[in-house]
């Protein structure tokens, strides 16, 4: 290693990354790639500050707790006597999903019988179509997944099939993705009286529901959701990486799983698997929530799914098969369509994504998940700089595609 000036150095690495994709032509992700100027410099001026120093950095906390407040009343959380919510900000959806397990498998432990601990596992019901972050969840804290599979008409999980999957050893079920069915689980646990918890995987949905679909019940509402997981980063608006954990109440949490420290020069509780992290993203959340409001989420949100209702559109009308809902009422504003089987072009799905990719365009093409294996898709995930303009480009560059190679 050698000593360089430091516009040398910035010079250097400028052109080496200017390689990578534009985030803003980057349509695979549900994460943030634009963010105000003003939220940028408050994000640049917090980085020196470690957000789990939080006797000298209280300020920092108390935002944090702020924000949990926020999201504990957004999801109808039972706030009795005014209590603090149950929560822990984390670094995305997948920190608070490997906690959220943690605390599904020592409640399970608790209620066992010590003699017996050892010959018997917990396991978790998810949907086969489920992030791969349960995979590794199960992997790591070793609780079996039973898979609810999906269907040619369903990618969805099937309520029935995940509560007849249930067992003695069941610790919950879990949800992902576009708005599953979480009030006909919760409803026929009820209704067979199985104490089994849900958590609500509510990584894109749990930014989009409560505003545009706010009578939709699938949060605290329902009595067997413990525990909720959703990502600041996506449709939170905030850049990576920022999640959040929150749990009904005290109760669903288990105290095991909470370490009080004081070598900071504070007593304080942690509950994350990472120790370290700049105090950035929280400040950054709650700028949003102060800057946006309910209503400032609803209109751009409205915005995002016009744009996403202009893609279907187009889309259907160019030829293609469009599968899904992306009306913020059915589903959160991602466009997945496919090649209709009956036009014969010299290409499938994975053609047509490299061919995007030629043109600046990263859209991903992939098989849905087991059960309906047999469906390639392409996938554009609308987000606050998707704009309507920058939409139409898009549209012009796939029937550019179509024209000149088929
Ligand atoms: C994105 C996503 C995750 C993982 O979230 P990160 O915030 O990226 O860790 C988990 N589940 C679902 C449904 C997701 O969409």
């Amino acid at each position: 290693m050698k000593t360089r000036d430091p516009n040398i150095a910035y010079q250097l690495l400028r052109h080496e990354i200017d390689r990578d994709t534009r985030p803003q032509f980057n349509l695979a992700t549900f994460v943030s790639t634009y963010m105000e100027p003003e939220v940028t410099r408050l994000i640049t001026e917090s980085l020196p500050k470690n957000f789990v120093d939080s006797k000298a950095y209280p300020v920092s906390s108390q935002i944090e707790a702020r924000c949990l407040r926020i999201l504990a009343d957004m999801y109808h959380a039972p706030r009795e006597g005014n209590v603090d919510p149950v929560g822990v900000s984390t670094v995305g959806s997948s920190e608070a999903i490997m906690l959220a397990v943690l605390a599904l498998k020592t409640k399970w432990a608790i209620r066992q019988d010590t003699s017996q601990i050892n010959h018997r596992r917990p396991n978790l019901i998810i949907s086969s179509a489920a992030q791969v972050c349960w995979k590794k969840a199960a992997r790591y804290f070793e609780v079996d997944l039973q898979y609810v599979p999906c269907s040619n008409d369903r990618f969805v999980l099937d309520p029935l099939q995940a509560v007849n999957l249930t067992n003695d050893d069941t610790i919950g079920t879990t949800y992902t993705g576009e708005y599953e069915d979480v009030k006909a689980v919760n409803d026929l646990l009820v209704e067979r009286d199985l104490k089994i918890p849900i958590h609500v995987d509510a990584a894109s949905g749990g930014f989009v529901a409560p505003f545009i679909s706010p009578e939709l019940e699938w949060d605290f509402r329902l009595e067997r959701v413990s525990s909720i997981n959703v990502s600041g980063h996506k449709y939170g608006f905030v850049y990576a990486g920022i999640g959040w954990a929150l749990w009904r109440s005290k109760d669903e949490l288990p105290n095991d799983l909470i370490f009080h420290l004081s070598y900071l020069g504070a007593a304080q509780a942690s509950f994350t698997l990472n120790f370290s992290k700049s105090s950035s993203h929280v400040i950054a959340q709650y700028y949003l929530f102060i800057r946006l409001g309910r209503m400032g989420y609803y209109n751009i949100l409205r915005q995002i799914i016009a744009v996403a209702s202009h893609l279907t559109r187009s889309l259907h009308n160019i030829g293609f098969l469009v599968l899904s809902k992306a009306d913020g009422v059915h589903g959160i504003p991602v466009v997945a369509f496919r090649l209709n089987p009956k036009y014969r072009i010299g290409f499938d799905e994975f053609g047509l994504a490299n061919m995007l990719d030629k043109r600046g365009w990263h859209v991903p093409a992939y098989n849905m998940a087991e059960g309906a294996a047999n469906i390639t898709l392409l996938r554009v995930v609308c987000r606050m700089d998707f704009t309507l303009t920058h939409c139409e480009h898009f549209i012009a560059d796939v029937k550019s595609i179509l024209l000149e190679e088929t």
